[in-house]
């Protein structure tokens, strides 16, 4: 029974061997289980961004726990019951580890109190014949932030133009196709020219390659001028606006921070707003880098709102209920890029911290 255990604090990137490490656990699969105990299969592990920020000295505060040193790495999984001496959790019942909590181990014995807050079942993944890799990203936390994020921050109305970074990852190809189903012009982009073909490819109306050329350029190519500017439609007071056809964004759903961030402060329109989802480009610098265009967010009246998603869970049955048909009927498509074997965890997170992975990064553990 392999199991990822966290070893070291990075410094910058983290590395495969020094900071996690794969180990056998000592779990007894034949044990005699206590009251409330059960013992789960994993079948699929998600890889985020957001544990880089776990990977912290414990007395730093953030949002998420830091990991503790030598212990499994937790974070969303998929498991099935293979044993259980619990009436809530029954043997082949399909069980989603929540973000952050599920047990990153080919086997994991759960106790009563912790399953209360961590495990829940999902047998609905039994009904609708998708991947169980789905029930970790698109019907999951990267989906549900993409969902939210969009429709409750970023206020979108038909035929503005909306900009995603972090393009074709496990959030931002979904932002995108939710945009296009919202009636928005929507622009990505992402560091790959593959990348940039695949997200023109699920309907985007424009993409470029963000290490190819100019960040703000690059935005005023793709952007059609005054098209979807909410001056032009009315949406907004025209006397209190200023140089509207300097001006082309609406929406900003920004995964990156850094650069990208402070280009788009030059090219969004007075009344924009800025969805702070991540900073990812930000994570493994040991000193921020500086925004020089700020002052744009205040001349421009534009609304920057940052939001974590597990602040807002009550929205999830919403999610899902508006987000699975369309997954189901095809509307909306999903790509991932699994990797098989538990002992890959390590190697696949620092893919995605160097902008590597192709999709929504996962990590087959076992068939059902
Ligand atoms: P992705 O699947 O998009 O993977 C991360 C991608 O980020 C990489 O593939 C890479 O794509 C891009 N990237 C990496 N480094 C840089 C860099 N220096 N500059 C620009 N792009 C970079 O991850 P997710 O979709 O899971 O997450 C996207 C962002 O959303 C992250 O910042 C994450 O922390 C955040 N997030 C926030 C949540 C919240 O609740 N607020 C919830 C979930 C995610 P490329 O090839 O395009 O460079």
């Amino acid at each position: 029974n392999k199991q990822v255990i966290f070893t070291e604090i990075p410094e910058g990137f983290p590395e495969a061997e020094k900071n996690m490490a794969i180990e056998e656990s000592t779990i007894d699969l034949d044990a005699k289980l206590g009251m409330g105990e059960f013992i789960l299969k994993t079948l699929e592990i998600s890889v985020d961004p957001y544990m880089r920020g776990r990977m912290r000295d414990p007395s730093i505060k953030s949002y998420a726990p830091a990991f503790d040193l030598n212990k499994p790495m937790t974070g969303d999984t998929m498991s099935v019951v293979i044993k259980s001496n619990n009436p809530d959790y029954k043997v082949d019942d399909l069980v989603y580890g929540r973000t952050g909590q599920g047990v990153f181990a080919e086997y994991v014995h759960v106790s009563a109190e912790y399953a209360k807050n961590a495990y829940v079942v999902r047998n609905d993944a039994k009904e609708n014949k998708l991947p169980i890799r789905h029930y970790v990203g698109v019907l999951a936390m990267p989906g549900m932030t993409a969902y939210y994020g969009l429709n409750k921050i970023g206020k979108p109305k038909p035929g503005e133009t909306l900009y995603v970074s972090a393009a074709s990852g496990a959030v931002g190809q979904l932002v995108g196709q939710f945009g296009k189903a919202l009636g928005l012009y929507v622009v990505g982009s992402a560091g790959t020219d593959e990348k940039v073909k695949h997200i023109k490819s699920i309907g985007f109306d424009d993409a470029f390659n963000y290490k190819d050329g100019n960040i703000e350029e690059n935005l005023r190519k793709c952007c059609p001028k005054g098209i979807g500017n909410a001056v032009f439609r009315g949406l907004v007071d025209v006397s209190f606006v200023t140089n509207t056809n300097l001006f082309i964004l609406d929406i900003y759903f920004d995964g990156v921070g850094g650069k990208m961030l402070d280009a788009v402060f030059l090219v969004a329109n007075d009344f924009a707003r800025i969805i702070s989802c991540g900073m990812i480009s930000q994570y493994n610098l040991a000193k921020p880098e500086p925004l020089y265009n700020v002052i744009n967010v205040l001349t421009k009246r534009i609304c920057f709102d940052g939001f974590i998603i597990m602040d807002h869970m009550d929205y999830e049955q919403t999610f899902l209920d508006e987000v699975t048909p369309l997954l189901v009927s095809g509307k909306v498509t999903y790509k991932e890029d699994e990797v098989e074997g538990i002992e890959n965890t390590p190697s696949a997170l620092i893919k995605v911290l160097k902008g590597e992975n192709f999709g929504k990064m996962c990590i087959k553990v076992a068939d059902l």
